[in-house]
């Protein structure tokens, strides 16, 4: 499956806000739009050559595109893949934004992040690739995998000593959220549940995302 494989960090000067794509650097001073980072050396404004001349206020339209963006980005899915499950969300009964979010949240690539074994939904997203990560006991490579309640989502046992993983496990301090359980010393995590709005921390507006696909 295609991904992005560009500068990140300028995904997140466009959507102006951290979007937490790189681990550790996120929360130290090098993030570009920390708001910590003094304004002379704050790169808080969109990427490129006019990209300050983009702060000025948009349109109904812009602000849901931007939301669109904004969440392809955290999750690291391309256009054609977000749009498919959007369409998915919208056949289910229920609310399409909220099953959209529940879709990529239950991605098996942002479940390896939410238990704290990838510093990024990216690093997450390849120790999957590499067959570190197993589904009931079985090694599943594919990140869109969408777990289902009741599943244990574990990681192999010889990668339990990788140094990443380790230092992850040791030094995140990411909580893990209500409808996942950690098991087995943190090298394991069972779905609970479906997750609910409330379960997502994401700065999301997705109202904003099914108005744009809605047109
Ligand atoms: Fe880069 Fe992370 Fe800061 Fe985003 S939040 S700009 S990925 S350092």
């Amino acid at each position: 499956m295609a991904r992005y494989t560009g500068p990140v960090c300028r995904l997140c000067r466009r959507e102006r806000t951290k979007l937490f794509l790189k681990g550790e650097r996120c929360n130290s001073m090098k993030c570009p739009v920390s708001e910590q980072v003094t304004d002379r050396h704050s790169r808080a404004y969109p990427p490129g050559e006019h990209g300050r001349d983009r702060m000025r206020q948009g349109s109904e339209y812009l602000a849901q595109l931007r939301e669109k963006q904004k969440a392809r980005r955290i999750y690291g899915i391309l256009e054609t893949q977000f749009r498919n499950l959007y369409e998915e969300a919208n056949r289910r009964p229920g609310i399409t934004g909220e099953n959209l979010l529940q879709f990529l949240e239950l991605r098996l690539d942002n479940v390896a992040y939410r238990a704290g074994w990838g510093a990024s939904r990216s690093q997450a997203r390849q120790l999957v690739r590499h067959g570190h990560v197993l589904v009931n006991g079985k090694r599943v490579t594919i990140p869109s995998y969408r777990v289902r309640k009741g599943e244990v989502v574990s990681l192999k046992t010889a990668t339990r000593t990788n140094f990443n993983v380790v230092r992850n496990r040791d030094t995140l301090d990411r909580p893990v959220p209500a409808w996942l359980e950690k098991g087995d010393e943190g090298f394991a995590v069972t779905v609970l549940n479906i997750p609910l709005r409330e379960n997502i921390d994401e700065p999301v507006q997705e109202a904003l995302i099914v108005e744009l696909y809605s047109k």
